[in-house]
């Protein structure tokens, strides 16, 4: 049998090294297999043809049927293009080309009758359509009264003549290369207790709909395929590690824990708190390897769940350590802990890019000798360098900024397997819990400390700022302190801090009488940290940032967050944003600017982030109005999950219903070593044979 994930794509008729190079590049196709699994991202309805005269610019693809009357090239230089103009009778339209000027004379001749595919577009008033599809009417059949798939193409791509239609055109010869047949990759017993259609038929379907239904019944097939080898995946490793994997057994809770419980605890722990310190003393306990996910709203107070667990390793002879992504992070979490900890015996260090080397070299022995009992620090505590003695507890806050393999270097070097705590404030939707973590136990914080008043919520529009000056300075008056946040998009960086460092002027001029610091990304470290210090220390006001805020600073008297440009974050952002405030026991206030003129669907993000304050019902939110795609934490390298036709915000049934037949056939047969489940053992292997041991790091 030809393996298609092993034939190169240059193997394919009509695709030479350059348009290989160019797939490959821009839309990761190397192989026959990626290419089929290349599937289109939308269908249009062709079945309809459109008459001239009730073409505007407003449309969206539509299809004409008519002739081309004549063609004539104008303008000169870049504005260079090609005109035909077209008729169908009732009216004549321009058909316009800026490139590709003697194929498109040479290929559609004038008189001929065509059929005109494409998106109109209005330009000074006058409707032309721009390199549309032209087929001549014989095909009509072949391209017209169906569903037409549209895939993503690149500028890149489209310049080697690779639009959507020529993908579509290199997926029929590919399957006619195959003849239309493929292997199957699902077991004839899932196929049959799931009653799906079988893979040709899916492929088929999926890049030529014969109709509606069949394009649905393959896009069901197709997404339970991918969910439920991402699940397979996912609990074969973990089933395998639990059996295998022995956790260093924690059996005592002593003198550390229960001095700082009886006399160090600043206040009593909320009942959600106990709940998961209990969990999580269970699983250290238990003589398995703890591999938690701990969620919990911003503020519900995972610091201290963190510390608590951290002394239960010292209790027992080991160390533990906690990571968090940036440096103000961790730097805050040790002022926290050595704060918590008062006078209490524990040697806590930390450790993180701009640790001093003298420092360093001290840290560094004290750490292999284990006469530091709790390092925190950032991505420093996975260098080669920091060798534990007795690593127990390894603490990952804001998990998702690390990547899988950054996380398993930290035990890769250990002797044991620590127990792992993973901590997140960004509450995950439970379909991509379930496809990120899937093998993670789950505990949530899900309740926050008495006396939190409600972040009130306000949307603005950014041509009202005077108001919003005023009454940034009532608050300020009562002394209290304001963030004020603008975006950081990947891309348009130098535009983001040209912005903010505008803002700051403007803030500077309004507020003279008041002190504006300012904090990004771009700033050094010492610096960066000198601007935090001027705000937590309440010698400045006012603190102006790009996103670096965004996670754990905590200054409980700031109690305005102002985000500018509100519509270019995404939900869950501007939740973990607004959680910076409302710390302290004043009312505080989130307004979100915008300007005023927001698409429907930005409209509906930020009247979610106005009505509700739940980060869970938030993260629902944005996964269905997003797709999982955008969402943070799923775009790192090697962390993101690439899926190719499911969609975690809708598709919750398919997945949860893929995890189930995965964990039956496991339960049966855990390592997938019966005949019945060959087909099952080999997909697997082919599809995560690139991917790292997940099992035995997360
Ligand atoms: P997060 O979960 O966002 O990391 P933190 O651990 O930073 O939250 O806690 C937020 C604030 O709540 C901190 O000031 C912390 O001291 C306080 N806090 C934590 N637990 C409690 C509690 N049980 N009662 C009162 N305040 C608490
Ligand atoms: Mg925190």
């Amino acid at each position: 049998m030809l393996e298609l994930a092993k034939r190169s794509i240059t193997y394919l008729p009509g695709v030479g090294p350059k348009k290989a190079e160019i797939l490959q590049k821009e839309a990761g196709i190397s192989s026959f297999e990626d290419l089929l699994y290349y599937f289109p991202y939308k269908y249009i309805d062709r079945s309809r043809f459109y008459k001239v005269a009730e073409v505007s610019g407003t449309m969206p693809y539509i299809q004409l049927k008519g002739r081309i009357l004549y063609f004539e090239t104008v303008g000169e230089g870049r504005t260079r293009r090609l005109i035909g103009k077209f008729t169908d009778g009732t009216g004549t339209i321009d058909l316009v080309w800026f490139k590709g000027l003697s194929f498109v004379t040479s290929k559609y001749l004038p008189g001929n009758e065509y059929i005109i595919f494409g998106k109109p577009t209005e330009f000074g008033h006058i409707v032309n359509i721009p390199h549309p599809d032209v087929d001549p009417i014989e095909q009509a059949s072949q391209v017209a009264g169906g569903l037409t798939p549209f895939y993503n193409t690149t500028e890149k791509m489209k310049k080697a003549f690779l639009n959507s239609r020529a993908i579509q055109n290199l997926q029929y010869t590919l399957l006619s290369l195959l003849k239309w047949q493929l292997p199957e990759t699902l077991s004839a017993d899932i196929l049959q207790k799931v009653g799906m259609i079988s893979l040709p038929e899916a492929m088929r379907n999926i890049h030529f709909p014969e109709s509606a239904e069949k394009l649905k019944a393959a896009q069901l097939r197709l997404k339970f395929e991918e969910l439920f080898y991402i699940q397979l995946n996912i609990l074969k490793t973990s089933t395998l590690r639990k059996s295998k994997l022995k956790g260093i057994v924690f059996p005592t809770v002593g003198a550390f824990f229960n001095t700082f419980y009886a006399h160090y605890l600043p206040f009593e722990l909320t009942h959600a708190q106990k709940r998961v310190v209990k969990e999580i003393r269970g699983d250290m306990g238990s003589g398995r390897q703890m591999n938690r996910l701990l969620q919990g709203d911003v503020g519900s107070g995972k610091t201290l769940v963190a510390l608590l667990a951290m002394l239960l390793a010292v209790d027992n002879d080991c160390q533990a350590c906690m990571m968090a992504p940036t440096e103000i992070l961790a730097n805050q979490h040790y002022v926290t802990v050595m704060g918590f900890l008062k006078d209490m015996d524990v040697k806590v260090a930390l450790l993180t890019g701009s640790t001093k080397k003298k420092q360093r070299n001290e840290i560094l022995p004290a750490i292999a000798r284990g006469e530091i009992q709790l390092v925190i620090g950032t991505h420093a505590l996975i260098e080669e360098t920091v060798v534990f003695h007795s690593l127990g507890l390894a603490i990952i806050d804001e998990q998702h900024r690390f990547g899988v393999e950054q996380r398993s270097r930290l035990w890769m070097k250990n002797a044991m397997v620590p127990h792992v705590l993973v901590m997140t404030a960004t509450p995950i939707p439970r379909t991509l819990a379930m496809t990120l973590y899937g093998d993670l136990d789950v505990s949530v914080i899900d309740e926050l400390p008495p006396g939190r008043k409600p972040v009130q919520t306000l949307h603005r529009y950014d041509n009202k700022k005077a108001q919003l000056y005023d009454f940034l300075r009532k608050q300020i008056e009562l002394g209290r302190q304001v963030y004020v946040v603008y975006p950081l998009i990947e891309g348009s960086e130098k535009l983001d801090y040209k912005n903010l460092e505008e803002g700051f002027q403007v803030f500077k001029e309004v507020f003279p009488e008041y002190t504006v610091c300012m904090v990004h990304g771009k700033m050094k470290a010492a610096d960066k940290e000198q601007e935090m210090q001027r705000f937590i220390s309440g010698e400045a006001q006012i603190l102006m940032a790009t996103t670096v805020i965004e996670v754990g600073v905590n200054v409980p008297n700031a109690t305005v967050m102002v985000i500018e440009s509100a519509e270019r974050f995404g939900l869950s952002q501007l939740h973990q944003l607004r959680g910076r405030v409302g710390r302290g026991g004043e009312q505080s206030y989130c307004i979100l600017v915008s300007s005023y003129k927001l698409s429907n669907d930005t409209r509906k993000r930020l009247e979610i982030m106005v009505n509700s304050t739940d980060g869970f019902e938030i993260a629902e939110a944005d996964l269905r109005l997003r797709g999982h795609g955008d969402l943070e934490g799923t775009r790192q390298s090697g962390e993101g999950i690439d899926l190719k036709i499911a969609n975690l915000g809708a598709d919750g049934q398919i997945l949860q219903y893929a995890r189930d037949i995965a964990q039956q056939i496991l339960n049966e047969d855990p390592e997938l070593s019966d005949e019945t489940h060959r087909i099952l053992n080999e997909r697997l292997k082919s599809l995560y044979k690139k991917t790292v041991n997940w099992g035995m790091i997360s």
